[in-house]
């Protein structure tokens, strides 16, 4: 292809990849095809800041939060289009457990910074026995409204193609093809050794009487308001088998969860599921392949793509265009030394 650069994928890695080689002058070709059920289409796009039983700050929020920020409000600018919503997110605590290890750890500066003061207060549609807290500095992205709004530009100027990629014979171009294909890349020649824990995660649309502008929290589920008496809540986490299809099990399992504290009645509306690409816990990985470095790799956003990826994104785009290095943390040069090939 006359271009500079391929990329093979257009999911939350391709796009915001692309966004950054369109910013240092670079010509781009991007090639996706535009299915429904992708990782990146199906995610609830949530950025939260403190997570997990540990309750804990997410990996590198600090330094991540306001990069992916700062990016979707740019290109919310550029594009003539709202993606990024910033929202109070509330942790229920499950637990009178979990409520004393919070109190412990609420002091914690690198905590403190993302946590409202005082406790929480809970509208009558939930069930909060143990209180919990409010977190500043969360949000969550509309990841479809993000990639229609990116491709939609993209197809007027040429910039994307509709369809695959084949794999077997990569097009040429003038300086490399980018695969970002997600979870579809595992197990696939020339990065067939890159250690893949891809995970299955089933999510369901409600409506809902609960009334309130705020994301609700719990471990392993949360309620994000999208407005209108319309909600989102997930999602699940499955290993066997990694496809797309709905089940039964998965939407039980989510109605059990989000039952844990939404007194309100609610109707289901729908129900997708994904695959999430996690490759270690939720970083990013990136890299050229060692002996076709003309072929590059960048994949592993996990749950958390939405703000992982401009950072990432960027590091990489740098590195490809300007030389500059890639951090050893995401460096795929560290999974061959560590597996020794
Ligand atoms: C249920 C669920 C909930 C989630 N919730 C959140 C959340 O709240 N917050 C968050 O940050 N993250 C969340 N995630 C994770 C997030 O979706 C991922 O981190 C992210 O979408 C991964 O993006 P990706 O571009 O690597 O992969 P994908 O979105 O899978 O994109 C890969 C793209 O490559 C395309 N492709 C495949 N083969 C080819 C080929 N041969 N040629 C061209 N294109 C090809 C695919 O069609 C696809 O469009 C969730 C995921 C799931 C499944």
């Amino acid at each position: 292809m006359e271009t500079d650069w391929v990329i093979a994928g257009g999911g939350l890695a391709g796009t915001t990849l692309a966004w950054e080689l369109l910013g240092l002058g670079q010509e781009v070709k991007i090639v996706d095809p535009l299915e429904r059920e992708t990782s990146s289409r199906v995610a609830a796009g949530l950025v939260t800041p403190v997570t997990g039983k540990g309750l804990n700050v997410s990996w590198r929020f600090a330094e991540l939060q306001p990069v992916a920020v700062a990016f979707y409000r740019e290109l919310e600018v550029r594009l003539g289009a709202k993606f990024y919503y910033e929202m109070p997110i509330v942790r229920v605590f499950g637990s009178e457990k979990e409520r004393v290890k919070w109190e412990k750890k609420r002091e914690w500066p690198e905590i403190a910074e993302w946590v409202e003061d005082g406790d929480a207060a809970f509208p009558e549609t939930v069930d909060a026995p143990f209180g919990g807290f409010v977190m500043k500095g969360g949000g969550y992205l509309d990841v479809e409204a993000f990639l229609a709004a990116s491709h939609g530009r993209w197809r007027e100027e040429g910039v994307l193609d509709v369809g695959k990629v084949d794999l077997e014979s990569l097009p040429e171009s003038r300086c490399g093809t980018v695969l970002c294909l997600g979870a579809a890349a595992a197990g696939v020649a020339p990065f067939d050794w890159v250690p893949f824990r891809a995970a299955k995660g089933e999510i369901l649309d409600l409506e809902s009487a609960h009334d309130a502008s705020q994301v609700m929290n719990q471990v392993g589920t949360w309620l994000l308001p999208v407005g209108q008496g319309k909600f989102r809540t997930g999602a699940t986490y499955s290993w066997e088998p990694l496809d797309a299809i709905p089940t039964c099990e998965g939407r039980e399992d989510v109605e059990r969860r989000v039952r844990g504290f939404l007194k309100a009645d609610y109707e289901v509306t729908g129900h997708r599921a994904g695959v999430r690409p996690v490759i270690a816990a939720s970083k990013a990985l990136m890299g050229r392949h060692p002996s076709r470095p003309e072929v590059v790799f960048f994949n592993g956003l996990g749950s958390k793509g939405v703000l992982v990826a401009p950072f990432f994104a960027r590091m990489l785009a740098r590195h490809l265009v300007l030389a500059e290095g890639i951090e050893d943390e995401v460096n795929l040069a560290k999974i061959l030394a560590q597996s020794g090939s």
